[in-house]
């Protein structure tokens, strides 16, 4: 049984799927890891920790793909790799496959089965392997440390002989586990800080941080899914929500945005009159770029000023920590590698509720309802 670690091709990825730890945890009697010379270096670990772990290092890329039985990653992989891939290899990582369903064909072809970490069910059982808590953790906190920075003030209240500073005032739009995070780090630093989100539930979350929640009445709506998520508002409740929101702008020296709702694009929260309300040399950091972000302002991979107003977007926050992110990510990867290689051989039991909730194709079909549905919508 072959594991192999490749360099992931995205250009701006830095993280790697499994960590030297992982692969220590990992190799044995029967399991073997390969890693592609150098795949670990941006986030801190080397060949030679690969080795004192117990992989082997390989600079041939193809014979890694050819071989190997199992490629955890982090991103999906291009298409030319995808082509040559060992017949009924497993490919698991964050592979987007509502956002972007065709650029898994070719895997899907080759037979490969494909496990996505973003659909892996939210279930007690599976809380090790939630990656995408374990990303928005990271990018939670990263936005709100890169906001401080760049903001011309401070965040703390400070009572000086020169006179008093007061706090800076943040605005959290979306309370889930980035925002939660965001609100944890922007209050340790001294911020005054306000939050928004569609889920009641989430509103004792927000409190318990010591922020303020704002309560925006949208007539006893039903907002969330069976499964905790936000669901897609009707056009009315998402103007009430930005009108409440634009109020609260007017005044925030930062809004962090975080506000998603899954396989959709992320819903608009801040019009661009609202950003032009907004005082000069504030900031908006919008962590919903990727899914084509909550202000209609905001360029995705970009950082741009628009009235005075700077804008971030990045297209991946999280690569700027890949020690944290990998070390998280690969724990989440570890625990749910545990579920299908059993004594080293690969045991894939559709029947299991993770297994059969991840699983987005399966000897060379697309097994997942919902990526089928998209794929054909994109067709
Ligand atoms: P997410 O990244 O999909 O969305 C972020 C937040 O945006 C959510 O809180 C959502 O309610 C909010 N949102 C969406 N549309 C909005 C709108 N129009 N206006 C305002 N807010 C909007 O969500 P997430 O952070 O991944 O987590 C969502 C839920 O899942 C939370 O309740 C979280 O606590 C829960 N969760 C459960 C588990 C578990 O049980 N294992 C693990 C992680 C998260």
């Amino acid at each position: 049984m072959l594991v192999a670690i490749l360099k992931e091709a995205r250009e701006d990825e830095t993280r790697v799927a499994l960590t030297p730890d992982a692969v220590k945890a990992l190799t044995g009697k029967s399991v073997s890891v390969a890693v592609e010379s150098g795949a670990g270096v941006q986030s801190g670990a080397t060949d030679q920790d690969y080795e004192a772990a117990g992989a082997s290092i390989s600079g041939s890329r193809a014979e890694l793909l050819a071989t190997a039985d199992v490629i955890p990653v982090v991103n999906a992989l291009p298409a030319e790799d995808q082509e040559k891939l060992k017949r009924g290899s497993v490919m698991i990582g964050f592979l987007r496959p509502l956002d972007d369903p065709a650029a898994l064909s070719a895997a899907v072809k080759r037979g490969a089965t494909l496990f996505s970490m973003e659909l892996v069910p939210r279930i007690t059982r599976a809380q090790s392997m939630d990656a995408l808590s374990s990303m928005a953790t990271v990018a939670g906190y990263k936005a709100v440390i890169v906001a401080a920075d760049h903001l011309p003030k401070l965040f703390p209240l400070l009572m000086t002989a020169a006179g008093t500073i007061p706090p800076a005032k943040v605005l959290v739009l979306g309370a889930g586990v980035a925002g939660l995070q965001a609100i944890a780090t922007a209050r340790r630093l001294g911020a005054v800080v306000e939050a928004y989100d569609v889920r009641a539930a989430a509103g004792e979350q927000v409190k318990s941080l010591g922020a303020k929640f704002i309560e925006v009445d949208l007539g006893g709506l039903q907002t969330e899914d069976k499964g905790g998520y936000a669901k897609e508002l009707s056009p009315e409740a998402l103007e009430l929500g930005r009108q409440a929101i634009a109020k609260a702008a007017k005044t925030a020296d930062v809004v962090i945005t975080t506000a998603q709702v899954p396989g959709r694009r992320a819903p608009l929260m801040i019009a661009s009159a609202a950003v032009e309300e907004m005082r000069a040399g504030s900031i908006i950091f919008d962590l919903a770029a990727p899914a084509g972000g909550n202000c209609e302002a905001t360029k995705p991979g970009e950082t741009t000023v628009y009235h005075g107003v700077t804008i971030f977007g990045p297209a991946n926050i999280v690569a700027e920590m890949p020690v944290h992110a990998s070390m998280l990510y690969s724990r989440n990867l570890s625990n749910f590698l545990q579920l299908i290689l059993k004594k080293g051989e690969l045991v894939i039991d559709r029947a299991d509720e993770i297994i059969a909730g991840s699983c987005v194709a399966f000897g060379g079909e697309i097994v997942n309802e919902r990526v089928a549905t998209a794929l054909k919508a994109r067709a």
